[in-house]
């Protein structure tokens, strides 16, 4: 008996006919280095960036006007640097949110100052801004960002220890700026959980203190590096741990756990790179690459072209990028190092591909 799924098969329609040059995500990778962070979870881990010239506030520019009218999110984060170690993050910050782009940042903290701030709460677009803090209190940070205690950094001059203070204050003030101004700015903080922080008690402990300047705290658990390492200290039990969290707060409006997030092995059943379709991510010397994964020079022969030659339109819809679309993943592409997001897409749409190639003796099978 054929079973046929209409909502399913929709889906499917809509990802086909879906043009690859209106991407629905854009991400930028501005940063230089991690200051002190020698994160030992780091999901680009000893790996990175392509070398060259750095990208501009002009170039991020240039990208935008390519991207008028599209209304792709841009992300700015980072898969081995800290985003806003670049000299110019709060100038980009600006010109993103001064042109009306929904706005994601992805960051430490520890570089969200006054001029960052300031930069986020322009404009009136859907913006939201995670921090990732993972710990409780200043030792627990140290040990878990592998932060050297008395080290001073290159951009303050400032010491190891003073960095969760400083995380903190930041946060705090970009809260309340937000609340003063009536901003819709989503603060979140991030909690990746270990076995040194995820006790019960020590949660509703970072719940309390961290409410009071946040929208969100979100749980979950370290995805797999992209050299295939998975943190010695991520908590035994890993799913039973974030159902149980998911069950303790599950009254608190402020918290979310990403359930589902334990899997320690990545999928190798599709064969086909979805994702890419939707999205570019542009490296801190205007590489485009197909996903944020990826964007690293271990993965050099993915990357389809550079901004500062190319306007990022062309790009979009040049041979190099579509060609992608059908290699093989194992033999070609040879990544298979998907985020949690890339992989739900890949995994999904290669289901329905299969589920309608089999119902459809009309349609030619990818
Ligand atoms: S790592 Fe995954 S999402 Fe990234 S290019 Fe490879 S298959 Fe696509």
């Amino acid at each position: 008996m054929d079973v046929f799924d209409y909502a399913e098969h929709f889906i499917m329609k809509l990802a086909r006919a879906y043009p690859p040059t209106r991407p629905l995500q854009v991400e930028l990778h501005p940063g230089l280095h991690c200051d002190l962070y020698r994160c030992p979870f780091c999901y680009g881990h000893g790996q990175a960036p392509l070398a060259g010239k750095l990208i501009t506030r002009g170039d991020v520019a240039r990208i935008l006007d390519d991207l008028e009218g599209i209304d792709p999110l841009i992300h700015m984060a980072g898969v081995t640097t800290e985003p806003l170690t670049h000299p110019a993050a709060a100038e980009i910050v600006t010109e993103i949110r001064r042109r009306g782009f929904r706005f994601a940042l992805h960051t430490k903290g520890y570089r969200l100052d006054d001029r960052c701030a300031h930069a986020l709460l322009e404009g009136t677009s859907e913006c939201f801004v995670t921090i990732s803090m993972d710990a409780v209190t200043n030792d627990q940070y140290m040990r878990l960002h592998n932060i050297p205690s008395e080290h001073r950094d290159g951009h303050r001059g400032l010491r190891g220890r003073d960095y969760y203070d400083i995380v903190k204050k930041n946060v705090r003030r970009l809260h309340a700026l937000k609340l003063a101004s009536g901003s819709s700015l989503q603060v979140r903080i991030a909690m990746l959980l270990f076995e040194e922080n995820c006790d019960e008690e020590q949660l509703d402990r970072a719940v309390s203190e961290y409410s009071d300047f946040c929208d969100l705290i979100r749980f979950a658990v370290p995805q797999v590096r992209n050299d295939g390492v998975r943190p010695t200290n991520v908590p035994a039990e890993a799913e039973s741990l974030l159902q149980r969290l998911a069950a303790r707060f599950a009254g608190s409006p402020k918290v979310r756990v990403l359930e589902r997030t334990a899997a320690t092995l990545r999928d190798t059943g599709f064969n086909r790179c979805e994702a890419q379709r939707f999205q570019v991510v542009i490296d801190r010397c205007g590489n485009v690459f197909p996903c944020p994964q990826v964007a690293v020079e271990q993965y050099a022969w993915l990357c389809y072209g550079n901004v500062k030659a190319t306007p990022l339109r062309v790009i979009l819809n040049s041979a190099a990028r579509l060609e992608r679309f059908d290699w093989d993943v194992t033999t070609q592409m040879r990544c298979r190092v998907c985020d949690r997001k890339d992989e739900a897409i890949n995994v999904m749409l290669d289901r329905l591909h299969r589920a309608f190639d089999a119902v459809s003796p009309h349609h030619t099978p990818r």
